[in-house]
């Protein structure tokens, strides 16, 4: 009979205790020894945020196993508080040092598994090796933070790093009733996840009283006895009590390296397929490895418990002659931060940019259940696809509810290597609780088929918020929503009114068009490329511009710690002059948007000024959407409150009119006259409150249509009258006339000749400055169509709109002028 194998393992937790109990599972009389630097092996280092916040009360349920039970149970022999220092590869031994001894012994083995784990960035800065600043791997950094916590009481944290350890971290804290200062370096928490995925989570960290400091890194810290002042690159100090470092990790490769194992490209232990190293003896999994992503091919780290256990199960598998292989990793990942959840798999958008991998996206936002079922919170779901094939590439989802549900389905979906089409197929579970009938998975797979099938053109942010002189953007939205806010630039035509509507609109211009979420604008589109116009949707809607514009966040939202640091309401609204509790309380959750914008303008109408309304939704969406409807009805968001997972904003019905979206910054005049000098005039004007940095629509109805013909004689057909008519009127700014002592014709030359002197700029310079500028030209269809004036006659740039349009824009701005 031959000997035992010697299976010795370094490192005890994820990767290490999961290779040891599978080589026992497959061996019976295998010598298996563990050897763990710390105190402990196999502890659950995910649950330790959990209990430094007190979600879990037990210390000793982070222990998986204790070593004690290891030996009991597997018969391994584990060697805690033991460090092996090196590996002997000719002698195939290695050799472990006792932490509190320094005693070194030497362990033979056959085959050696290796699962070092990753050890937290410290960067080289002032004052890191404070007492008062700390990172978090293991249970003795746990308990190193959670004493301090417990017993000094520091009134703030600065948490530095918004990946999921600093996001666990900054919610642990608050739930403790500590002030957090949560400090990012990028413009995102979350770095895994693409900018506009993580929005949501800025904005529900802001409104739980984080004070998030995105784009702002730390250059130092300085302690002054129990006081730690962190001094950050805006040249701010911020003062705590306690810093919990969580920038990142780096793979534990010293072990290796020194013995001569390969590294990879990325700085993680390179291994094969069977998680083998250079050397045929030694295995090495977990954080410390280097891994192929499944998706893109490439080298990455992606420090993860599932791979960790996972690898150490198949490195088992082969140290006893097994071929079992590793496939890759997805980064399949969650993360829960207060309500929500985030969760990813797959390629990111930024990662195929970089990339230069070819892809196109979809954004909906559904339910995640039955809408009418109580509970239904929305779900914002990012699908990555293969433009040519549909295959799926990522998806990223964020949510209150049934995030790790989707996620987990489209990471099943693109390990087999299906495509958007087989989304559509789905046969998913559904009940009213759990689901829909058509459940978000199908849904994302319609939306992105539908592209792939030419039913449907996709626009997207960058392209919408930047339209072209070609383009026209149209808001597909009710009014209700379009009190929320609007896409700079867009004309508001809402989806039930655009079948009757469709005279206002010009057909040779590319419509952009948006709704709420997508579903409407889809609709919008399909009605629009019906009737012959070229159309795109705005994939994701409004919603999702405004992930991308981030703007609801920091003014429009009072958060917690605004309120408990100065203890009063926003700058505006004294606090005497608050009401102690709402008059109504409407219940809108589960409602999808616009339904709570409307029940709280139903509400908001039937109450009395100086009175206040707090509207319950699920949609974390919302808080945003009543800031800007608030704003834009001159009512008062007071604050907002999340409880359960459902957010409670509360407004304050003002005095002013309500109804009426006024801005300061929007102007409107109506030129009617085809007369020179007044032309001139709306252009001055036009020009100088431009300038002043307002959005500026000029209105050309009548006579003041001849200001934007073109100076050239353009083919097109007309009746007789109609052409008889053009001849008689002026072709564009360079022929109108003054409106007095014209002199046939002399008066006009006299001023134009005057203004040449004293650098008076012309009218079609004007005209040129003022589009430049970002003046709108609208030419009123119905005059156009009476006049006998066709589009092709009018110059490069102008719009085409109804009195509606017109009535909408006036009502929008402060000044409205005719001329
Ligand atoms: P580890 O689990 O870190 O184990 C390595 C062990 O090796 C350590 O205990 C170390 O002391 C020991 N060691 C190192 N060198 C030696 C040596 N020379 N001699 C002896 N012993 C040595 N992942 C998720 O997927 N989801 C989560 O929610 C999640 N949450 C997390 C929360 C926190 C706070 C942390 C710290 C991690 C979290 N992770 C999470 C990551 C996950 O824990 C790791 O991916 C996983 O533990 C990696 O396993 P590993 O075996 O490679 O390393």
């Amino acid at each position: 009979m031959s000997d035992p194998k010697r299976i010795v393992i370094v490192g005890g937790v994820a990767g290490g205790a999961s290779a040891a109990a599978r080589a026992r599972r497959l061996s019976e009389d295998a010598q298996i020894t563990i050897f763990e630097r710390g105190e402990y092996i196999s502890f659950a280092n995910c649950g330790l945020p959990y209990y430094i916040g007190g979600e879990i009360a037990e210390r000793e349920r982070l222990l998986v196993q204790t070593p004690e039970a290891m030996r009991k149970r597997f018969r391994i022999d584990v060697r805690i508080n033991t460090e092996v220092v090196g590996i002997d590869r000719e002698n195939k031994q290695v050799v472990a040092r006792g932490i509190e001894h320094g005693v070194e012994t030497h362990q033979p083995y056959d085959e050696l598994i290796i699962s070092p784990g990753a050890d937290p960035i410290k960067p080289p800065l002032p004052g890191i090796n404070s007492d008062l600043v700390h990172t978090l791997r293991n249970l003795a950094d746990t308990d190193a933070i959670k004493e301090l916590v417990d017993q000094k009481s520091p009134s703030r944290v600065v948490v530095v790093g918004g990946g999921y350890i600093g996001l666990e971290m900054a919610e642990a804290l608050i739930n403790r009733g500590i002030k957090v200062t949560l400090v990012e370096m990028m413009e995102q928490v979350m770095g895994p996840v693409d900018p506009e995925m993580a929005y949501p989570i800025h904005q529900c960290l802001r409104l739980h009283g984080v004070d998030l400091r995105l784009k702002t890194s730390v250059d130092g810290f300085s302690q002054d006895g129990e006081t730690l002042h962190v001094k950050l690159s805006t040249g701010e100090v911020v003062e705590c009590g306690l810093a919990v470092l969580a920038i990142g990790v780096r793979p534990e490769v010293k072990l290796a390296k020194d013995a001569g194992l390969n590294i990879g490209e990325r700085g993680g232990i390179a291994v094969d397929k069977n998680m083998r190293t250079n050397d045929p003896h030694i295995f090495a999994v977990g954080d410390a490895v280097e891994v192929t992503d499944f998706v893109s091919q490439t080298q990455a780290l992606i420090p993860l418990a599932g791979p960790a256990n996972r690898q150490g199960r198949i490195a088992a598998d082969n140290a006893f002659g097994r071929n079992s292989e590793y496939k890759d990793t997805q980064g399949t990942a969650i993360c829960k931060i207060f309500e929500l959840a985030i969760g990813m798999t797959g390629m990111s958008e930024k990662l195929a940019k970089k990339l230069n991998r070819n892809c196109e996206k979809v954004y909906i936002h559904p339910a995640s259940h039955a809408g009418y079922y109580p509970g239904a919170h929305p779900i914002s779901l990012k699908l990555l696809f293969d433009p040519e094939d549909g295959k799926i590439l990522g998806v990223q989802a964020v949510g209150a509810d049934g995030v790790d549900k989707r996620i987990d389905v489209i990471a099943v979906a693109i390990r087999a290597g299906l495509t958007v089409y087989d989304l559509e197929e789905m046969e998913l579970c559904y009940a009213p609780p759990f689901g829909s009938a058509k459940d978000p998975v199908n849904y994302a797979g319609f939306v992105a088929a539908n592209v792939l099938k030419g039913d449907s053109s996709l626009c997207h942010v960058p392209e919408i918020i930047n339209p072209t002189e070609n383009q026209i953007v149209i808001d597909v939205r009710n009014p209700q929503e379009v009190e929320t806010g609007m896409i700079p630039k867009a004309e508001n035509i809402p989806l039930d009114e655009l079948r009757d509507r469709l005279d206002e609109i010009p057909k040779d211009k590319e419509l952009l068009v948006y709704c709420q979420a997508g579903l409407r604008g889809y609709l919008a589109c399909r009605i629009l490329s019906q009737k012959g116009f070229t159309c795109k949707n705005l994939t994701g809607g409004y919603k999702t511009y405004k992930a991308f514009m981030e703007i609801a966040d920091k003014e429009q939202l009072e958060t917690k710690e605004m309120r408990d640091d100065t203890g009063s309401a926003p700058p505006s609204v004294g606090k005497k002059e608050l009401p102690e509790s709402p008059v109504q309380t409407i219940d809108a959750v589960g409602l999808q948007c616009p339904g709570p914008i409307m029940k709280l303008k139903e509400v908001i109408d039937s109450v009395n000024p100086g009175e206040m309304v707090t509207l319950m939704t699920s949609d974390p969406g919302a808080p945003g959407d009543i800031g800007g409807w608030a704003n834009s009805t001159g009512n008062k968001l007071i604050n907002v409150e999340i409880k359960n997972g459902v957010y409670h904003a509360s407004v304050l019905k003002t005095a002013k009119k309500q109804g009426a979206r006024v801005s300061t910054k929007k102007k409107s005049i109506i030129v009617f006259s085809g007369d020179f000098d007044k032309a001139m005039a709306a252009f001055i004007i036009a020009n100088g409150a431009a300038s002043m940095g307002s959005e500026v629509t000029l209105f050309f109805t009548f006579w003041g249509l001849n200001v934007l013909r073109r100076p050239e004689e353009v083919k097109v057909s007309k009746n007789l009258i109609e052409s008889m008519f053009g001849k008689m009127m002026p072709r564009g700014a360079g022929k109108l006339s003054l409106s007095n002592m014209n002199m046939g014709g002399m008066g006009t030359k006299l001023i134009k000749s005057i203004m040449k002197q004293k650098n008076v700029d012309s009218l079609p310079l004007l005209i040129e400055k003022a589009q430049k500028a970002g003046v709108r030209l609208v030419a009123c269809a119905m005059s156009m169509d009476l006049m006998g004036i066709k589009k092709e006659e009018l110059i490069d740039g102008v719009e085409f709109g109804g009195v509606a349009s017109y009535l909408n824009t006036a009502e929008e701005g402060n000044v409205n002028l005719f001329i």
